[in-house]
């Protein structure tokens, strides 16, 4: 199957309205909703490794559930909807929405427009979440936070509106709360608060941190393929552990391709994902790097 040259643009994306001269740091104020979930949600994964909580097969439940539901972030959320590297048929394109939902990270429209305006202003005035305003703001502080310019709907929404124009992604974004309760619900019903405890504070827990690395430690350290304008690096445990995300240089050279990883070592289980995929039919108009995909190291 053909595939078609990564260009630099990307898809759909129309900048808002943000006041010039301010940083989403010096506009924003606590959401205290989202701060008083997340440290919960620590204090569940800490109490997660003590008597009953820890079991092993809870353990492995976690293991399973993170394999699968990391994808619905990487190949989903970012490879699929934000910069739309392949398109595949809307059923699992819904398929992989909702389960990037299941990271309780956002609702699809909202995590898109928030990382395409990074892509936009990578490490400037407007990029959400840049290192040069700490590696704490960067990694979890810039979530803990509300924009009134653009954490509203009708405001970060025109940052995709492909998506928000789409009733299933707009079912998925506002059913987010739902469809964790739910999980945790069954979960509960198959392994009690054990199973809770695992597939939903200490998954989250993880997935949020190997996430956040993403916005932070790779644009700090590492090392770079390309010279691009932002401080984007390729950083090989953040590349392993958040599923081929981690090579950030490469994707920051070039956003819409499907490929991060680019270099023999530089292993990408979302693109082996996405290329099985392909195999299987269920994948096509996948975006890789044209010709002038020339590296510095
Ligand atoms: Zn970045
Ligand atoms: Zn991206």
């Amino acid at each position: 199957m053909a595939t078609i040259p990564a260009s630099a643009n990307m898809p759909d994306t129309s900048p808002v309205d943000l006041p010039a001269g301010t940083t989403r740091q010096s506009r924003c104020r606590v959401d205290w909703i989202t701060t008083v979930v997340i440290v919960g949600l620590h204090v569940g994964a800490v109490a997660a490794f003590f008597p009953p909580f820890l079991t092993w097969q809870a353990v492995l439940l976690t293991v399973v559930m993170q394999l699968i539901c990391g994808l619905g972030v990487t190949v989903g959320y970012h490879r699929l909807l934000t910069h739309r590297s392949f398109r595949t048929f809307k059923p699992i394109e819904y398929f992989f929405s909702w389960l990037g939902s299941l990271n309780l990270q956002g609702g699809p429209i909202h995590w898109t427009a928030t990382h395409r305006l990074h892509h936009q202003h990578s490490d400037q005035e407007q990029d959400p979440h840049t290192p040069r305003h700490g590696f704490f703001w960067a990694h979890m502080k810039w979530c803990l936070m509300f924009d009134p310019n653009f954490d509203p709907f009708h405001k970060y929404s025109q940052y995709a509106r492909d998506l928000a124009r789409d009733i299933g992604h707009r079912v998925i974004e506002h059913g987010m709360p739902i469809s964790t309760l739910v999980m945790a619900a069954v979960l509960y019903w198959f392994g009690g608060w054990s199973f809770v405890m695992w597939g939903v504070c200490v998954r989250l827990v993880y997935v949020y941190h190997i996430t956040w690395l993403v916005n932070s430690a790779t644009h700090m350290w590492g090392y770079r393929n390309f010279e691009t304008k932002d401080d984007s690096r390729n950083l090989w445990w953040v590349g392993l552990t958040a599923f081929g995300e981690g090579w950030h240089n490469n994707h920051h050279a070039w956003p819409r391709s499907a490929r991060h990883g680019m270099k023999p070592w530089e292993f990408d289980i979302s693109w082996v994902t996405i290329r099985a995929m392909q195999l299987l039919g269920l994948a096509y108009d996948i975006r890789l790097p044209g010709r002038g995909a020339s590296m510095t190291g």
